[in-house]
């Protein structure tokens, strides 16, 4: 079977980045922990685990060592409370998501009630919340901001990961309803390159298989994207889920890969599809 890969997918700027810094804190050999997963993929926080990096849930759970805190942040509450527990911390945050943060800050101070497009409960949306005022809230359909009862000055951000097209109806739908309302779109251009990667090998595919971890946020988006053009779409995290059924009388597929997907689990799926 023919494969064609999207022309971007796989790791972006901001999670090669999160890798380096802590592979080179690892090397030195200290007690290293990372909060949650570095990045929303098992097979590469396994990898780092059998580096000597463990991951811990709560800051509480480590007396002493180094704390990473993740690519997509974290609220600036916790890594104050690390600081003040006595861990040395290596802050791993993704610029982008650090300019979300900065500028949900400035609208904040500026008087507007500051909405986050993004997944509720998502660990990058919470960072955001964290820095924009108490009356920030998170809104993640044009329904929802529709239902939403605003102040009458409103400044809108996104989620890094977030779809362009499903932000711009929330923004309308909010700039319909409220006296004064600014927006940023703060998607990232790794977000939007593997979007539009994907929207344009759709039409020469029959099938497209999304590479991911399951609590990606940005590997969810590119699985939404890929239904929304109507091809049979199969999200998997690793080669060993492909069924050999899922492409009876096809020739020619997709693959695509989110942004914290590494290289070497693309090849082995590609590797697989081709056999098949
Ligand atoms: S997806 Fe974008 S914001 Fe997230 S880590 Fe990658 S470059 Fe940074």
């Amino acid at each position: 079977m023919k494969v064609i890969v999207a022309e971007h997918a796989g790791f972006c700027f901001g999670v090669k980045r999160a890798l380096d810094m802590v592979l080179k804190a690892a090397d030195g050999g200290r007690p290293l922990y990372t909060l949650g997963p570095l990045i929303h993929n098992p097979q590469v926080v396994e990898k780092l685990r059998a580096a000597g990096v463990e991951v811990v849930q709560d800051i509480k759970n480590i007396k002493e060592g180094w704390i990473v805190m993740p690519s997509h942040g974290v609220p600036k509450e916790v890594t104050n409370a690390a600081r003040e527990a006595g861990l040395r911390v290596i802050d791993v945050t993704c610029p982008f998501v650090a300019k979300v943060h900065k500028r949900a800050a400035e609208l904040a101070r500026a008087g507007f009630q500051v909405a986050v497009v993004g997944d509720a409960g998502h660990s990058e949306v919470k960072g955001i919340l964290s820095a924009a005022g108490d009356d920030a809230a998170t809104v993640s359909s044009p329904e929802e901001a529709a239902a939403t009862e605003w102040s009458d000055r409103v400044g809108i951000v996104a989620q890094t990961t977030q779809v362009e097209d499903r932000f711009r109806r929330i923004v309308e739908t909010i700039s319909a309803n409220v006296k004064d309302a600014v927006a940023f779109d703060t998607i990232c251009y790794a977000t939007r390159d593997r979007q539009n990667a994907v929207l344009e090998l759709a039409p020469q595919v029959q099938a497209i298989v999304v590479v991911g971890g399951r609590n990606s946020a940005n590997t969810n988006r590119l699985r939404e994207i890929c239904e929304s053009t109507g091809l049979p779409t199969h999200h998997i995290e690793t080669a060993d889920e492909i069924q050999p059924d899922w492409f009876t009388s096809m020739d020619i597929v997709g693959l695509t890969a989110g942004a914290s997907t590494p290289n070497w689990i693309i090849e082995e799926v590609k590797r697989k599809l081709e056999s098949g």
